[in-house]
């Protein structure tokens, strides 16, 4: 039971950990963590015929497991410092591109050799955006696609199964501080390591605040992203699709000034709810492989907010949104635009009356009695925008979903080398609160082996 390294969560952030680990010390003990299911284990009952909506399952498969919150996700791996986290701010610029230049190499080297990598470099579609008060962000966007992202993880996985000792269904309960290392507490026993990299992602954000409580690390809040997933023909935006895949867009709203960007665009994708401690909200995905894709392109209209005193909770603050459009919808709710504009909620009729099919059972009805004014405003705002740079984005059949929120745990205070203040504990990926895409929480688990095997 006696470990070099613990790490605990098996998501990007604590696969690419492991992975580099034994890459530069293969005599290295190591005991990986994970709550949920192996990969091949990891299945939502989810079928759209017996069960249509999320029944509640724990573990979650979508969220825990072998390959953590991204297993299912479209696999879009963004190389770039301007969105996706703030990683540059701890390990530098050039650092954290070099770091995740090397994650997408042994992507590339485990299956997903021969996707695209996108790029906004030289794109005419910049000055289009500024032209209409829009802001494209720069990037480059490998896209492996959910069914690339899921060989890329049974490869890596095959390769680490015999070098590392992996505990599935094992939740840590606690992280205790000994005289020479910690220890991690799970219901099947206590295991020992000299170092512990903490890897927990979003689905680990509360117990996470339980750990920095009882380790007395100190946090802070963080912000809380609220919107729609808007769901359109591909053609609509198949010009920026085509050329960029993945455009990140953001807008400063007239009337309140708010930030509003695009977010997770999916091309010929599909809709999905996304369960976050039991709370439904609404995300997508798409895949590589052409006969799975869809007619419809989707993408999430997002508002950050940001609190200050005397409120803290940003995170209750969105899952009381999401909780609203839960009661209301038994789920995620589904309204047409012009609906919306017309002030009147969509009905199951007016769905299928549509010129376009939804690719998620979502319940209609009207955002508006969930979405606070100042926030619906904005991505109404957006909309109009967007339909100067992509004509047909504001019809009237354009399908909202409601509420997207993206959630960002409390920002863990934590060194250059993503060190807390207790020596050799590292915390790092999303549930550190400075990373929220794969390929920085990736980069982290990189970074941190490599500080760890150079000890
Ligand atoms: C549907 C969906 C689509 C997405 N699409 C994209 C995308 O295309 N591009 C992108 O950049 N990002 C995307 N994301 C976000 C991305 O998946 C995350 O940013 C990334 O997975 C974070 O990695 P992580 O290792 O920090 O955490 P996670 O991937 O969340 O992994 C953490 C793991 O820790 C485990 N865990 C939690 N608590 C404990 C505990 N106490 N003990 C043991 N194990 C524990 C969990 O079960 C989980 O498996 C998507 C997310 C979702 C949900």
């Amino acid at each position: 039971m006696k470990y070099d390294v613990l790490i605990i969560g098996a998501g990007p952030g604590g696969i690419f950990s492991a992975y580099e680990l034994i890459k530069r010390n293969s005599r290295l003990k190591i005991g990986v963590f994970e709550a949920g299911n192996p990969l091949d284990k990891r299945k939502c009952p989810i079928d759209g015929k017996k069960i249509k909506t999320c029944i509640g399952c724990k573990p979650c498969s979508i969220m825990n497991g072998f390959g953590g919150a991204g297993a299912f996700s479209d696999g879009k791996y963004n190389i770039t410092n301007q969105f996706g986290g703030t990683l540059y701010e701890y390990v530098g610029k050039n650092r954290a591109i070099e770091l995740m230049k090397y994650v997408d190499e042994i992507n590339c080297a485990h299956g997903g050799a021969g996707t695209h990598l996108y790029s906004t470099a030289n794109t005419k579609i910049k000055k289009l955006c500024l032209q209409n008060g829009l802001h494209l962000l720069d990037a480059s966007v490998r896209h492996l696609g959910t069914d690339i992202n899921y060989v890329v993880l049974e490869n890596i996985y095959s390769e680490l199964k015999d070098k590392v000792y992996f505990y599935f269904n094992t939740p840590v309960g606690q992280v205790l501080k000994t005289a020479d290392g910690y220890v991690a507490k799970t219901e099947k026993g206590e295991y020992e390591g000299d170092y512990c990299i903490i890897s927990a992602g979003r689905s680990g954000s509360k117990w996470m605040e339980s750990v920095c409580r009882d380790l007395q690390i100190p946090t802070k809040s963080n912000r809380v992203d609220i919107g729609v997933r808007v769901e359109l023909p591909a053609e609509v935006f198949s010009h920026l699709t085509d050329e960029l895949y993945e455009s990140k867009i953001v807008y400063r709203t007239e009337k309140y000034g708010d930030l509003v960007r695009t977010f997770c665009m999916n091309p010929k994708g599909a809709v999905v709810n996304e369960n976050t401690n039991g709370i439904v909200t609404v995300n997508g995905h798409s895949y590589e492989d052409p006969a799975r894709q869809t007619d419809n392109t989707n993408f999430a209209l997002l508002v950050a907010k940001h609190f200050s005193a005397p409120f803290k909770d940003s995170n209750g603050y969105g899952e009381s949104i999401a909780k609203l459009s839960n009661m209301l919808g038994g789920g995620v709710i589904v309204q047409r635009f012009g609906d919306l504009i017309a002030g009147k909620r969509s009905t199951e009729s007016r769905i299928e009356e549509a010129f376009i099919t939804p690719t998620l059972a979502a319940t209609p009805g009207d955002l508006s009695l969930v979405m606070p004014k100042r926030i619906l405003d904005g991505i109404i705002e957006m909309i109009y925008k967007l339909d100067k740079i992509a004509p047909g984005t504001a019809n009237v059949d354009t399908l909202l979903y409601g509420v997207e929120v993206k959630f960002y745990n409390m920002e863990v205070e934590i060194d250059e080398n993503l060190q807390t203040l207790h020596k050799n504990l590292f915390i790092i990926g999303d549930c550190s609160g400075i990373t929220h895409s794969l390929s920085h929480a990736s980069a982290s688990g990189v970074h941190v082996a490599r500080y760890i095997a150079q000890e």
